[in-house]
């Protein structure tokens, strides 16, 4: 194996440190402890956990974390309203509906997001913030793809003119990693589905980001030699077995270097999603 590995845990211990670091400041200077509230509708055990291990990251830097717990019958107006609460609340700087929503209210995610006040939208989905991505003037960045980007700069890995090919366009992970790239001053595609030839695309990719959600597609013939390759995507192939979109093992012989699932970009989001907290407390005050 030849790939440098790109473990997230030693990436988002550093991204935490200056999160906290920040944190502090924040109490010195403004008297101002930051809060993020966390909204969790139903019992989804998946969600539980992710909920769980913001709010024990949140207690670890220092930033207050409120857990909101709503029942799954929840109605879209309750939520809302709930969101509107928080909105109002000055001891809050971040609020965060944890998705997937129940199924009787799912349809109305869109609106749902939309609800949260940009400054305080630490997940990055408000049409705000996309908007203000797109235009070059980022404030919250979607915690993943924003993760994947740190990750880069603190590996050393320059991205100044590379040539950067994407696998996924959703608005979650591929869209912001366009505008984070090319902000970067990467030259970059995206392909999706509908994408001729994959592999002839993706082999000219001096960074390739794997973000698909299909289980080892990436296969080492798809990789250009020496590529750096990142694999946002998350699989479950077995109960307790997690694979990203990238067959590992075959790419690690060809990359020069590579993130590993699990243990690798997963580990980011979490890190990222306090910095974003740190970001929207300051901006609230104009710091
Ligand atoms: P989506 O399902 O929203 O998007 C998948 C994208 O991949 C779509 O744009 C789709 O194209 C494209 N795609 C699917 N199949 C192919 C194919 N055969 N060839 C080319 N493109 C294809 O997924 P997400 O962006 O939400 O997530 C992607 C992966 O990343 C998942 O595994 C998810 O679990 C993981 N993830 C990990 C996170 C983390 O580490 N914290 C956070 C978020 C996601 P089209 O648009 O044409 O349908």
């Amino acid at each position: 194996m030849s790939a440098k590995i790109l473990y997230g845990k030693d990436f988002a211990a550093q991204i935490k440190e200056s999160a906290r670091a920040e944190v502090e400041k924040l109490k010195n200077n403004f008297n101002l402890t930051p809060g993020l509230a966390v909204i969790i509708v139903g019992e989804n055990p998946a969600s539980q956990v992710y909920v769980r291990n913001k709010h024990k990251t949140c207690e670890e830097l220092g930033i207050k974390s409120e857990v909101v717990e709503m029942p799954a019958s929840t109605s879209k107006d309750e939520l809302l309203k709930k969101i509107d609460e928080l909105n109002a609340d000055k001891s809050i700087n971040g609020i965060l509906v944890q998705l997937p929503l129940p199924d009787a209210i799912k349809n109305h995610s869109e609106e749902i997001l939309n609800r949260i006040d940009p400054l305080k939208d630490v997940d990055g989905f408000h049409p705000v913030n996309v908007g203000k991505l797109v235009t070059g003037s980022p404030a919250l960045v979607p915690c993943t793809p924003a993760g994947c980007i740190e990750m880069l700069d603190l590996a050393g890995i320059e991205i100044d003119g590379k040539r950067a090919v994407i696998i996924g366009r959703s608005n979650i992970v591929g869209k912001p990693m366009l505008h984070l790239l090319m902000a970067k001053n990467a030259t970059v595609t995206v392909c999706h589905s509908h994408t001729k030839n994959l592999a002839e695309v993706t082999r000219e990719a001096d960074i390739l980001v794997a973000a698909m959600g299909k289980p080892k597609f990436v296969t080492a013939d798809m990789i250009k030699a020496g590529a750096v390759v990142i694999d946002v995507g998350i699989n479950r192939i077995a109960p307790k077995k997690l694979v990203g979109d990238v067959d590992f093992d075959a790419a690690a012989e060809i990359a020069s270097a590579i993130t590993p699932v699990p243990g690798g970009v997963g580990l980011l989001t979490v890190a990222m999603l306090m910095k974003n907290v740190v970001t929207a407390a300051k901006l609230q005050i104009g710091a």
